[in-house]
């Protein structure tokens, strides 16, 4: 992948725009897939993440240190703060409690303290000021948006009318315009392959999107999923791609993790 210095262009009024964002989420420590990702992104100006970097895969330290390489925006996600110490594990099954002990004890020093200095959401994507991120929802960073009703009360708490979401590993999202709530997922063109599909966005309305999961997938797909914003063009690409999941899940075996971390990958649940 190729982050391109950033071309801050002037807009007609003067404001400053960037032109295109990547959005990664829920990369849960699955290096395989995160390199995959980035093998097949376009050229892209900045990187924003939206959290859940680590916990469940087997390689923290690699996949913080990679996402520290590209960038500076990021929020925190649940499993951040549970692996970080700051947050306990109630509300965790015993299997991601089983991921969150062992990923503390196995980051580095300084990858712990970085983890646990990771700010809170909403984060806004400056300098755009009507685009922002958050792993959970916009009122809550811990609240999971799987309905339209979740989706349109949670909207009602932000002015932002663009808002990156994490948190479900479901890619796709919600349109709120006039009282009414719309779900969206990509049509791609095939189940296999890696594909992409791209959304033009209305101009009036607020939006919730999902970037998906890089790392462990939940809407049936097994393929790595990423997304990217254009603000020049407001528009949204989501992409799907294939990687070596038999090695992650090697990795995730190798380190003692639970089966079913390993097993759930080639699921996408
Ligand atoms: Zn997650």
């Amino acid at each position: 992948m190729s982050i391109r210095p950033p071309v801050w262009r002037t807009t007609y009024n003067q404001r400053l725009i960037s032109v295109r964002f990547l959005l990664l989420s829920d990369i849960h420590a699955n290096l395989d897939a995160l390199e995959a990702c980035l093998a097949a992104v376009p050229p892209c100006d900045v990187v924003a993440n939206l959290g859940d970097i680590v916990g469940y895969g087997a390689n923290p330290n690699e996949v913080i240190d990679k996402s520290r390489s590209m960038g500076k925006l990021f929020v925190r996600g649940n499993h951040d703060k549970a692996c970080a110490g700051i947050a306990d594990v109630r509300g965790f099954n015993q299997v991601a409690a089983a991921a969150v002990v062992w990923t503390h004890h196995t980051l580095t020093p300084d990858n712990l303290a970085w983890l646990k200095a990771l700010p809170q959401g909403p984060l806004l994507l400056t300098p755009l000021d009507d685009v922002q991120i958050v792993h959970g929802s916009p009122r809550d960073e811990d609240e999971y948006l799987l309905v339209s009703d979740h989706a349109a009360v949670s909207a009602f708490n932000t002015d932002v009318s663009l808002t990156f979401f994490g948190h479900t590993h479901m890619q796709g999202g919600f349109f709120i315009a006039n009282d009414k709530e719309q779900t969206f997922r990509p049509a791609y063109s095939s189940t296999d392959g890696d594909v992409r599909f791209e959304m033009q966005l209305e101009k009036d309305g607020k939006y919730l999107i999902n970037p998906g999961s890089v790392g462990q997938p939940r809407d049936g797909d097994w393929r790595a999923s990423f997304a990217v914003y254009d603000s020049d063009q407001h528009s949204v690409t989501f992409y799907r791609v294939r990687y070596d999941i038999t090695r992650a899940q090697e990795r995730i075996r190798a380190a003692g993790l639970p089966e079913r971390l390993a097993d759930r990958l080639t699921q996408g649940r």
